[in-house]
């Protein structure tokens, strides 16, 4: 596991609130599955979205540092590369690639699926219309349209460390947003290639998307990289943990505290991220979600 490697692991949060415990947990995770595979650690916030702010995402990198968890390069702000998305959505429109959508969520919602196209996937109401209906359809929703990118498959399989070979959807997935933003599922893929990112380690809510991303890193000409799915934590009811399951930040829990609770969770004796890297063993990582309940 320690041969070296000239590529890199990451944690890319969003600062739209607080890392939580859980979230903490995975980037010690991430940390810990670059490290111990050789790899560079990259830390990327992704602040693209109107609902994060500046503070948060500063706030959030505090915290990673204060449990040990920095990054070998220049912290990535995807705000600051919002050129770099616009060339690959260009390339891609200038390569027949993508089609602008004009549905809404409950045009989609209702809209009659092809007989092939499997449950969860766009229905394509937008992908053949002709230029006369789509000068027609841009006037009528009186806001700009999303794009979608044109797939030739309804799935793909990636490898994950925790799942084994996981097939999942890919359909014509939005690549810009509607009100303009570059989509999650884009910027992830050409961030982590310009970064030689080659190790994705995440929550598992994150691996239905997996399939979609690799898809267009394949399309993009990048590298796929390996993926590590870990279990999300839970609270006492089994559903994703919130704010309102109590002390669940770093500010409310206390650095040793909250570095006792992960090593605990992860069934480590060592209480800093050094210690448990010595610990370290992917194929004994718990498979199930961890209930955290505050002490
Ligand atoms: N920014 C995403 C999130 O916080 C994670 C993206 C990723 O790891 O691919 O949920």
């Amino acid at each position: 596991m320690t041969s070296p490697s000239s590529g890199a692991g990451r944690f890319a949060p969003s600062p739209s609130a607080d890392l939580h415990i859980g979230n903490l947990r995975t980037a010690v995770l991430a940390w810990l599955f670059a490290r111990s595979s050789g790899r560079r650690f990259l830390l990327r916030v992704e602040d693209l979205d109107d609902r994060t702010s500046r503070e948060i995402g500063e706030r959030q990198l505090a915290d990673l540092a204060a449990i040990g968890v920095t990054s070998d390069e220049p912290v990535q702000w995807q705000s600051d590369h919002r050129d770099r998305y616009e060339r690959v959505i260009d390339q891609l429109v200038e390569a027949g690639m993508v089609y602008e959508c004009y549905c809404s969520r409950k045009d989609i919602a209702q809209a009659p699926r092809a007989p092939h196209a499997p449950q969860g996937a766009y229905p394509g109401t937008c992908r053949d219309l002709t230029e006369a209906e789509r000068d027609r359809r841009r006037a009528e929703i009186g806001r700009p349209p999303a794009l979608r990118l044109r797939t030739d498959t309804f799935s793909y399989t990636v490898t994950d460390l925790l799942h084994g070979e996981y097939t999942g959807l890919v359909d014509d997935f939005v690549i810009r947003r509607g009100d303009g933003v570059p989509a999650y599922n884009l910027v992830v893929v050409i961030d982590d290639a310009e970064s030689g990112i080659d190790q994705v380690v995440r929550g598992d809510d994150l691996l239905s998307s997996s399939p979609r991303q690799a898809y267009l890193a394949r399309l993009l000409g990048y590298p796929e990289p390996t993926y590590a799915h870990v279990p999300l934590v839970l609270n006492a009811d089994g559903a994703r943990l919130a704010k309102r399951d109590g002390a669940v930040t770093l500010a409310e829990i206390g650095v040793q505290r909250a570095l006792r609770r992960i090593a605990d969770s992860l069934g480590y004796r060592a209480t800093d991220v050094e210690g448990m890297l010595a610990e370290f063993d992917p194929a004994r990582l718990p498979k199930q979600p961890w209930i955290y309940r505050p002490d």
